[in-house]
């Protein structure tokens, strides 16, 4: 029996090494994935500033699993049937049929056919586009303007840094972050909208919520207002689309995860409706939360199939629960745990250990107590004025 695990971001490597220990001796595991490395996505904004982390942020698959890791694109996917078509790295065309499997593909930047958008913006999804975002930032001249398309956790995050990057080489850009809807961090409690909205501001980026692009050209962007907004350098972070290997755009799976008959899908490639109604917002936190619920039916599936006919086994649910959200904005940080917002050293420190302690969960010792290294040097050159040392308590309630 061949179980399918295609794609191995947060999703994807989570639920392969919860397999790696729970499924029957007889079945066994596959993991497709186009790159032969597992990205820590949510640190990726930090590689603009200082790209010797790229190589904490960057895992190889093949050190970290134990099952058979395969190099290729997923092109299509029949959910029903359990058929994958991949493209190898030597570009032929091969058919993998699984008997049980998850779609863990991720997403890809949404440009929702802004004009000009997708041919003038760098998106952040990958290490090379991250270091384009530094390769172009450097390359400005004093006075001039880079802006950032939307303000979610990788546009909040990419603005903290690239304030962070000026300030360091003494450039004097304005570095201005637009959000279409009325507050940042537009998925998340009002709490943490206003402490990231301080401490964006903090970091000297200029914040223009309520601000929607309407298309761009070379050196200039024109607003839904229509008034236009002259730029040097312009990242799109404006939203995620799903895979093209799915016949919709991020299907949409309820609380058992399951996609079809034979294959379950985790992570920002769906929109996961949790056992509450509730809709989970793309994010790691929740990509790994869920991959250990697919991991438990994927696991009951097999064994119902190992034991011949009768009813299906009876699936477990998803339900969103996350002990809170963690964003970094240069060099401070902003923390939502319960009901309660931290921000400064505090945050920072957090946010490391959880990055870390994701590293270490996945195997990766070496990268996590570098990133620990890393990061804390971070905190260590900015402690003083930029980063306070108190717990900054700034709301308590929602
Ligand atoms: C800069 C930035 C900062 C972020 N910060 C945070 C944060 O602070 N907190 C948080 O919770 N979330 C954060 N996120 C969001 C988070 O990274 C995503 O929600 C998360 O990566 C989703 O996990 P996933 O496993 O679904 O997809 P991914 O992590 O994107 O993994 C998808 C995997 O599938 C592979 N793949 C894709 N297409 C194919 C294909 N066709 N064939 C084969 N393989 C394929 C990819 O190589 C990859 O390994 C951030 C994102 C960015 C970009």
């Amino acid at each position: 029996m061949l179980v399918a695990v295609l794609g191995a971001g947060y999703a994807g490597l989570t639920l392969a090494r919860t397999l790696e220990r729970n499924l029957p001796a007889e079945a066994e595991l596959v993991v497709v994935d186009e790159s032969t490395d597992h990205l820590v996505q949510h640190e990726l904004h930090r590689v603009v500033r200082r790209p010797g982390l790229a190589d904490e942020i960057t895992v190889s698959l093949a050190d970290t699993l134990d099952c058979e890791v395969r190099q290729a694109t997923v092109t299509a996917v029949d959910a029903d049937a359990g058929e994958a078509t991949l493209e190898t790295p030597d570009g032929a065309t091969e058919t993998l049929n699984y008997d049980v499997g998850a779609v863990c593909l991720g997403a890809r930047t949404a440009f929702y056919g802004l004009d000009g958008v997708r041919e003038h913006a760098t998106p952040l999804k990958r290490l090379a586009d991250a270091r384009e975002i530094r390769r172009e930032f450097l390359g400005l001249a004093d006075g001039d303007r880079a802006v950032v398309g939307g303000a979610g956790l990788s546009g909040v995050q990419v603005a903290g840094e690239l304030a962070a990057l000026a300030d360091e080489r003494e450039m004097d850009i304005e570095v201005c972050l637009l959000e279409q809807a009325p507050e940042v961090a537009p998925a998340f409690p009002a709490s943490f909208q206003r402490a990231v909205h301080d401490a964006l501001l903090d970091a000297g980026v200029s914040v223009r919520t309520g601000t929607a692009v309407d298309h761009a050209e070379s050196e200039r962007i024109t607003l839904a207002n229509g008034s236009d907004l002259d730029y040097g350098q312009f990242v799109w972070t404006g939203g995620i689309t799903g895979s093209s290997a799915l016949s919709a755009d991020r299907p949409v799976v309820r609380a058992d995860l399951r996609l079809g008959d034979v294959t379950f899908a985790v992570g920002d490639a769906v929109r996961i409706v949790d056992s509450d109604g509730q809709a989970v917002p793309a994010s790691a936190s929740a990509a790994i939360r869920a991959a250990t619920v697919a991991a438990d039916n994927i696991a009951a599936l097999v064994n119902h199939r190992r034991g011949g006919s009768g009813f299906e086994p009876r699936l477990s649910r998803y339900r969103f629960n996350v002990p809170g959200w963690l964003v970094s904005v240069g060099d401070d940080a902003v923390a939502k745990v319960g009901p309660t917002v931290l921000t400064g050293r505090p945050a920072l420190a957090l946010k490391t250990t959880v990055g870390a302690g994701y590293l270490g969960s996945v195997g990766a010792i070496r990268e996590a107590t570098d990133l620990v290294r890393e990061e804390l040097d971070i905190g260590d050159k900015s402690a003083g004025e930029a980063v306070p040392d108190d717990i900054i308590d700034v709301s308590e309630t929602e």
